[in-house]
């Protein structure tokens, strides 16, 4: 659940600067990657979508077999410019950051790390949990006000729940029907964990985008059907979004404000130019000050070069 781990995962890319399309309902494969010991379904970014409001990558993770010492495995490794939003559905995550917080987070609960000007990472077995374990991280592309502030990590152990006509909306960040996420939000955006047994309608934004990811059984949307391993582009212009439930299903959505700022990606970095990737890679590879020290047994993760090198 953290990123790309290989430099191959997040090819350089720059956000399409061009409005969203209207109401639409744009249904594209994820691709797998590999992040620590687990193969994901990555979501986003994808070619000719890279961001959804500013949220900019989405990993389903799992489900898979973890034990008290062999987890998601992720060893530390350095963000930029963006904020990691972690949440499970099933299992146990130890996090450890360079601010020295130390954190496991269970089903219904959120982490959420700032990276700002630089943080470092690792994503472990807690020591104790055995099972299952099945999730999805997503990043939040910090806008140019924030995104050289200080790095910070928040815990949040209950969040707000709307009850839907076919289920329940449990808000991750921003506001949805009427209830709000305590979690900081740099720019307008939302995301809500969807656990559906019947047909639901969901309140949207007219002047927001908007992407469904299920991670759990399957949904219709405008007659398509939507089921794990794909990503639903819904675009802007609905006040109102139908879901066709016929099985219990848990699905994501993800909305916002289409983000003015064109991102750069590279590895787990978000910036806007090449150089400020650069930095930020020489910081890593050098071990200066900029990242810090996470307290992790599992090593540290090696930077690639940038593809431009
Ligand atoms: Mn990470």
């Amino acid at each position: 659940m953290s990123g790309p781990v290989t430099a191959a995962d997040a090819p350089p890319t720059v956000a399409e600067a061009g409005r969203p399309d209207h109401a639409c309902v744009e249904i594209t494969d994820s691709h797998e990657a590999r992040v620590g010991e687990f193969t994901v379904r990555r979501a986003l970014p994808r070619r000719g979508r890279r961001t959804v409001g500013a949220w900019c990558f989405a990993d389903h993770m799992g489900p898979a077999t973890v034990t008290e010492d062999q987890g998601l495995d992720v060893g530390p490794h350095p963000h930029i410019g963006l904020q990691t939003v972690t949440w499970l559905i099933d299992g146990q995550v130890l996090h450890r950051d360079s601010l020295g917080s130390e954190q496991v987070i269970e089903p219904g609960q959120l982490n959420l790390m700032t990276a700002g000007h630089g943080i470092a990472h690792s994503e472990e077995a807690t020591g104790h949990y055995r099972g299952r374990l099945e999730g999805i991280q997503l990043w939040v592309a910090q806008p140019g006000r924030t995104r050289h502030g200080d790095g910070a990590f928040e815990h949040h152990g209950e969040l707000p729940r709307a009850e839907l006509a076919g289920g329940v909306a449990t808000v991750l960040l921003g506001e949805f029907a009427d209830e709000r996420s305590p979690a900081r939000c740099d720019t307008p955006l939302v995301g809500v964990d969807l656990d559906l047994y019947g047909p639901a309608a969901l309140p949207l934004r007219a002047d927001w985008e908007y992407a469904l990811i299920v991670l759990e059984g399957a949904l219709g949307i405008g007659g398509q059907r939507l089921a794990p391993g794909r990503l639903g582009y819904l675009g802007e212009d609905r006040t109102e979004l139908a879901l066709d439930v016929r099985e219990p299903c848990r699905a994501v959505l993800l909305g916002g404000a289409p983000f003015g700022e064109p991102v750069l990606m590279w590895w787990n970095f978000v910036a806007r130019t090449r150089e400020e990737i650069d930095d930020a890679y020489r910081s890593w590879r050098d071990q200066d000050e900029r990242f810090g020290q996470v307290r992790s047994p599992l090593p540290r993760i090696p930077a690639r070069p940038p593809s431009w090198h």
